[in-house]
């Protein structure tokens, strides 16, 4: 009965990325005549080929003084925008769920490889855990971020209204396609800097499967990948470009207690019986009774898997599946602990026995501020897009149609500050307690059209989409160069890190025969793939 033994094959912890929600902005519009949909229409072809001829106009003029190794990491950016989006873009029309970005991870092995990165795909015991990194020694900076798409998430680019791709296929309804292109142009951006400039050390991008069931990072960090990095940058789409330090979000731990009886004759024979159900609503009423002698920072919710067939059979199987949450992974596992008690004690009354499943669990994502502060003066530097006027227009002609309140896009970076620690969980937070972490979120999504719906699949291949991947690998590539040069930096980012985790050191809540659950959506890709390929871009995109 240890208290987390099994990993169980397809339940994880489904969750909205508390990372990628930003706020609406006011004031932030611009005007223009112009009808923004055709514009915004950029599938390969005049889209994105003609929204990118201009983003190398429009780099702010801050950014082209300083540091010279960042301007000409800025250069590889503006140099390789087609091949960014055409990254992008491809990873968005192959829509492929946690464990199952078998198509996405193939294109950006061949594409960073030919640049010279060295590839690692399938570690940790996932097919679609995705490693590369160029260069050797230290300091090893890397990139943390995810591709995966989620279900139901199929939508036609630029329409308004709902017209799926594929009915019922998945999407990229939160715009992690975008991550893939931003996480390798900057990488690629970094490494042109190095060479010339002879800047030692390794640049290194995880894109770790499954982010939307938190089912991967424990088993990247259980692998040892971080093991040697010095510090990582997460990188997530949202509307804004910003970064942030302290808690981003909750620690969380999903099990799933499984109570085994003896069945009986509900009539005839009851008192043969042990109810295996009579167990699960024990541990349910035993949990509330504790709830009142828990922090009130504490979070904790049920849903009963189940609850039997008929009522005249006693049933001997019965299943509840448990989220617990806290402000930090030591409250979450105390909590934890009890519950696993409580289900003792639940056995002990109805004369059963149980077993207990490890379904997914996270740490909070804690963000170091020194790292942050040393992001925000890059964002600073390069600054946000300069939306064309149709851009404007047609982000209040969509916000107005998806009944969101009509700002348009942002004019203006976010002020760097802590950000509040959300009830939600991330699975990437793991990798913070082991490494220390910054956090950047870049520009290329619609302010109020939230994430996980389909609106949000409106805009991933669009100019605006491209234009905030741009600013964002900028930012990127000179955080990490930042990183590279500035032992300082690291050093003080380090000792940070030491003196915030001294009373919390990491634990992994894996138990040790724990496998990863890589058939996690295979049924749902293998149903949509043949119609979902249809729709894939042939490219083989190359930076140069
Ligand atoms: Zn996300």
């Amino acid at each position: 009965m240890a208290r987390i033994p099994h990993l169980a094959g397809s339940a994880a912890l489904v969750e909205i990325d508390p990372a990628a929600y930003g706020f609406v902005e006011e004031g932030a519009v611009g005007t223009g005549p112009f009808s923004g949909r055709m514009f915004m229409r950029s599938r390969i072809g005049m889209g994105w080929s003609w929204s990118l001829a201009i983003i190398g106009l429009l780099v702010p003029l801050a950014c082209q003084a300083g540091d010279e190794r960042k301007q000409l990491a800025y250069e590889a950016v503006d140099r390789n925008a087609a091949t960014m989006a055409a990254i992008s873009d491809a990873v968005f029309y192959f829509g492929e769920l946690g464990m199952q970005e078998f198509e996405s991870t193939k294109l950006l092995k061949g594409t960073l490889e030919a640049a010279g990165f060295k590839v690692d795909l399938g570690g940790a015991g996932m097919p679609t855990n995705f490693w590369a990194e160029w260069g050797s020694g230290h300091p090893k900076i890397a990139i943390v971020t995810e591709i995966d798409a989620l279900p139901g998430g199929s939508q036609t680019p630029g329409e308004f209204a709902r017209k799926p791709i594929v009915p019922g296929a998945p999407g990229h309804m939160e715009g992690h396609n975008t991550h893939a292109g931003v996480a390798s142009t900057a990488a690629f951006a970094v490494k042109q800097a190095m060479q010339r400039y002879n800047i030692p050390g390794t640049v290194a991008i995880s894109f770790g499967p499954a982010e939307e069931q938190l089912a991967s990072r424990p088993f990247i960090v259980r692998a040892g990948y971080f093991k040697d990095v010095d510090a990582i940058i997460y990188l997530h789409i949202r509307d804004s470009l910003a970064t942030g330090y302290g808690l981003q979000n909750y620690a969380a731990i999903s099990s799933i207690f499984t109570f085994h009886g003896k069945t009986a004759h509900g009539a005839v024979n009851p008192w043969d019986g042990k109810d295996a159900v009579d167990a699960v609503e024990l541990m349910d009423i035993g949990f509330d009774k504790l709830r009142e002698h828990l922090r009130p920072s504490y979070r904790a919710h049920r849903t009963i898997t189940n609850g039997g067939i008929q009522p005249n059979i006693i049933p001997d199987t019965g299943q509840i599946w448990w989220f617990v949450r806290d402000a930090s992974m030591p409250a979450a596992k105390g909590t934890y602990d009890k519950l696993v008690k409580i289900a003792e004690g639940a056995a002990l009354m109805t004369g059963t026995t149980y077993d207990v499943k490890y379904a997914a669990s996270a740490w909070p994502q804690r963000v170091s501020r020194t790292i942050a502060e040393a992001i925000q003066k890059n964002i600073d530097a390069v600054g946000v897009p300069h939306w064309t006027a149709e851009e404007q227009q047609f982000a209040r002609d969509f916000q107005k149609s998806a009944e969101r309140p009509v700002v348009g896009l942002r004019t203006a970076p976010e002020a760097l500050g802590e950000r509040r620690q959300a009830t939600s969980s991330n699975d990437n937070g793991d990798v913070s307690w082991v490494v220390p972490a910054g956090l950047l979120n870049f520009p290329s999504s619609v302010p109020g059209i939230e994430y996980h719906e389909w609106h949000a699949a409106v805009t991933p291949v669009s100019s605006i989409s491209h234009k905030g991947q741009a600013v964002g690998a900028k930012v990127l590539a000179a955080s990490i160069i930042d990183l590279l040069t500035s032992p300082e930096l690291l050093a003080k980012a380090r000792e940070e890190f030491e003196r915030e985790s001294k009373n919390t050191p990491y634990f992994s809540l894996l138990p040790s025969e724990a496998q990863p659950p890589t058939d996690l959506n295979r049924a749902d890709m293998d149903k949509f793939r043949p119609e979902m390929r249809k729709h894939y871009q042939d490219v083989a995109p190359r930076f140069n």
